[in-house]
C-alpha cells in the first residue's frame, strides 16, 4: 500500500534516476556525452529538466523545476523520467489522466537531448522490453470497482466490517474524478455554520436539494444524503482531513453549507485521507486494472473479471459481493450523445472537466447483468469551464455572491447565485457561449492569494488564464470590452446591492468595488452525470423488475436518483462519502 501512497509527493519533487542496465551498444541514439537542460511550458507553469547522457545512453532524467498540479501530475513526474531511462526511448506511454504533464516532460527531454545533436527520430522508436504480466485468480470477500471517493469509502467500511477487500482501478493512479474535483462538501454543521451565524437544518438541505433537482430525485436517497453528510465530515477527519472553519457557498451551491479543505486544493486532501483509511484497513488497490465483467451464478454475484496492465486476465471470486463505484460518463462522448435530451448537443466539441476514466464502463458492467438505469438524460454542464481545455483550471470564483458574470458585450445576463443548469443555459445563449467571471480585491487580497484550484491569482494572470485591472475600466480593456459599458454595468449591480434589489433577483450579493479586479473567460463543459444505476436505500442494485441483484451494490456518481435533474454544487462529494460508506457496510453484513 505504501507503494500507492508514494504518488503523493511534494510539489517540487526533484527526481533523479540512474540509468539501469542498458549501457550496451543497442541504444539507437549517438550522443555527445554531457548534461543538458531544457524548459518547456507545463500545465500550470514552465517545467525544466536536466538530462545526463553518456555517449551511448540516457543516464538520468531529472525534473529540476515544475508547478504541475499536486496529486494529479505526481504520477507523471515520477514515472515518465523512469520510463525514458528504463526504455532508453522517448516514445514512452503518457500517463492517462496526467497526459498534458506527461507530454510536457517528454517535450522537455526531447528539447534537452536535441542539444546533444542526437538523432531524435531514432529515439522515438518504441521500446519492446515490456514484460507480460501473469494471469491471476484469487478469492476475496469484497471487490470494489473504482478508487474514487465512493469506492475508497466503501473499501474502508467493508474492511472495518472485517472483510478482505480489493479495489480495482483502471487508471494508473487512485482517486478518480474525486481527485480533480473542486473539493467542496455540503453538510449541515451546527458548529461551523453556527459560529458564522448561518441558520441551517437537514430539512432545508433536503428541500433545496429536491427543488434544485426539480423533485425528480428519489426523496428516500436525498434524506439519507442530508442526514449522513455531517457524519462524513467527521469520517474524513478521522483519517487526518482538516477543514477550514469558514463555511461558504459553492458555485451553484445555493446555500452556505460548503466545507473546504484547510490544506491543499482539489480532491487531493480528501483522497489522501481516504487512502490512509484504506491502508489502515489493509485494502489492496490494483491499479491499471479494468473490470470487464461481473460474474453471476444462480442469480447472485460471485466475482469480477478484469484486465491487467499488459492485457493479462484477472479473475477475482468474491465471498460477499461487489460494489460498483466507477463514477460517471462525462468523458464518454458516445454515451453523452446517446442519453442527452436536454442540451442542444454534447458532442466532442463540448469539452469536459472530467478525467478520461469517467468512461461509463461501470454502467455497462451493471446493465450486462440486468441492472436498471434511472435519469440518464440529466447531464450537468459546469458553467465555469476553461474554454481552452474544458477543465476547472483557471476558475477564479470562490463564491457566486462575490462575483458577477459578463457576456462578451460587457453585460450581465443571469443571477450568478442560480442553479448550474440555469446559468449554463444562459451562457449558451451568449455570443460564443462565453462569459467572463469578474471578482475583486475582496476575493484576492494580493497576487499570492490562492485560488481554489491549487494556483495563486498571480499565476492565473501570468499564465493569461485571467486578466487583471486596477480599475474596472482597465479590466474591461483587458477583456476586450467597452470600458464605459462595463463600468455602467458594475455601477448598476453595486447600486442593486445597496438597494437590495437586483435586476436578476440575485440574493445574497456583494459589491464589486475593491481594486484590483480580475476577469476569467468561462464556458459550459460536461461535468457530472446525474443518472446511472438504480439502487434502493441500502445501495443494492435493482433490476428492471425492481428486484435486488444479490451481492451487487453501487455508490457514487455511477448511481442515479440522488440529484434529480440538476445537482447542487458541492453535493457530489457528500454523496460519494455517504453512499460509499453504506455500500461498504452492507456488502459485508447483508
Ligand atoms: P466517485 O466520485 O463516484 O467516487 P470517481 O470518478 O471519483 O467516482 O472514481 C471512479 C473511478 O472508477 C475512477 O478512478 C475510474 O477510473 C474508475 N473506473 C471506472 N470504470 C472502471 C472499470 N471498469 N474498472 C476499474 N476502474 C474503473
Amino acid at each position: 500500500m505504501n507503494r500507492i501512497l508514494k504518488f503523493f509527493l511534494p510539489l517540487l519533487l526533484v527526481l533523479s534516476l540512474s540509468a539501469c542496465s542498458k549501457e550496451s551498444g543497442d541504444v539507437s541514439g549517438k550522443f555527445k556525452a554531457g548534461t543538458y537542460t531544457a524548459t518547456v511550458d507545463g500545465y500550470n507553469a514552465p517545467l525544466t529538466v536536466k538530462v545526463v547522457l553518456s555517449n551511448s545512453t540516457i543516464k538520468s532524467v531529472t525534473i529540476t523545476d515544475h508547478k504541475e498540479s499536486v496529486g494529479i501530475a505526481d504520477i507523471a513526474i515520477k514515472n515518465i523520467p523512469t520510463a525514458i531511462v528504463d526504455e532508453q526511448s522517448l516514445a514512452v506511454d503518457t500517463i492517462s489522466g496526467s497526459t498534458t504533464s506527461s507530454k510536457a516532460i517528454i517535450a522537455a527531454v526531447v528539447a534537452a537531448i536535441k542539444k546533444s545533436g542526437a538523432d531524435i527520430d531514432k529515439l522515438m522508436i518504441k521500446s519492446d522490453n515490456k514484460v507480460a504480466e501473469a494471469d491471476i485468480t484469487e478469492t476475496v470477500d469484497v471487490v470494489i470497482i473504482g478508487s474514487g471517493g465512493a469506492g475508497l469509502s466503501a473499501a474502508i467500511e467493508a474492511s472495518k466490517a472485517g472483510a478482505s477487500v480489493i479495489v480495482l482501478e483502471q487508471m494508473p493512479k487512485a482517486g478518480g474524478n474525486t481527485l480533480i474535483s473542486g473539493s467542496g462538501y455540503n453538510a449541515v454543521d451546527p458548529k461551523r455554520q453556527g459560529a458564522m451565524g448561518i441558520e441551517d437544518s437537514t430539512d432545508l438541505f433536503f428541500d433545496q436539494t429536491m427543488e434544485s433537482g426539480d423533485s425528480k430525485n428519489d426523496p428516500e436517497l436525498v434524506r439519507i444524503l442530508v442526514d449522513g453528510a455531517y457524519d462524513g465530515v467527521e469520517f474524513l477527519e478521522s483519517f487526518g482531513m482538516e477543514w477550514q472553519d469558514e463555511i461558504s457557498t459553492a458555485p451553484g451551491g445555493l446555500y452556505q453549507r460548503r466545507h473546504m479543505p484547510a490544506n491543499g486544493a482539489l480532491g487531493v486532501p480528501m483522497i489522501n485521507a481516504l487512502l490512509k483509511g484504506a491502508e489502515e484497513g489493509n485494502v489492496r488497490i490494483m491499479l491499471n486494472t479494468k473490470a470487464t465483467e461481473i460474474v453471476m451464478d444462480n442469480n447472485k454475484v460471485v466475482g469480477v473479471i478484469a484486465e491487467g496492465k499488459t492485457g493479462n486476465k484477472i479473475t477475482l471470486n468474491v465471498n460477499k459481493g461487489v460494489v460498483i463505484a466507477t463514477g460517471g460518463f462525462s468523458a464518454n462522448v458516445e454515451m453523452r450523445e446517446q442519453y442527452n435530451t436536454i442540451w442542444p448537443t454534447l458532442d466532442k466539441n463540448v469539452l469536459t472537466t472530467n478525467h478520461p476514466g469517467a468512461d461509463g464502463s461501470g454502467i455497462e458492467l451493471a446493465t450486462n447483468i440486468g441492472a436498471d438505469l434511472v435519469d440518464m438524460e440529466y447531464i450537468q454542464l459546469f458553467p465555469y469551464g476553461n474554454p481552452k481545455n474544458g477543465s476547472m483550471t483557471g476558475s477564479i470564483m470562490k463564491q457566486p455572491e462575490n462575483a458577477i458574470y459578463l457576456n462578451s458585450e460587457g453585460l450581465r445576463f443571469v443571477d450568478e447565485y442560480g442553479r448550474r443548469d440555469v446559468v449554463s443555459s444562459a451562457i449558451l445563449a451568449q455570443t460564443d457561449s462565453l462569459m467572463f467571471v469578474i471578482v475583486d480585491g475582496k476575493t484576492y487580497v494580493d497576487d499570492n492569494a490562492p485560488t481554489d484550484f491549487g494556483t495563486t491569482i498571480g499565476e492565473e494572470v501570468a499564465s493569461s488564464r485571467s486578466v487583471k485591472g486596477n480599475t474596472i475600466e482597465e479590466l474591461a480593456v483587458a477583456m476586450n470590452m467597452d470600458p464605459k459599458i462595463v463600468k455602467k454595468e458594475v455601477d448598476k449591480y453595486n447600486a442593486g446591492v445597496d438597494a437590495k434589489n437586483d435586476v436578476f433577483g440575485k440574493t445574497p450579493m456583494n459589491k464589486i468595488d475593491t481594486a484590483p479586479y480580475y476577469g476569467s473567460p468561462r464556458t459550459p463543459t460536461v461535468h457530472h452525470t446525474m443518472g446511472g444505476i438504480k439502487i434502493n436505500s441500502d445501495t443494492q442494485v435493482l433490476n428492471k423488475d425492481g428486484e435486488v441483484i444479490n451481492g451487487l451494490y453501487a455508490a457514487g456518481e455511477v448511481v442515479g436518483g440522488v440529484h434529480g435533474s440538476n445537482r447542487v454544487g458541492a453535493n457530489a462529494l457528500s454523496e460519494i462519502i455517504v453512499f460509499g460508506r453504506i455500500a461498504g457496510k452492507n456488502v459485508v453484513t447483508q
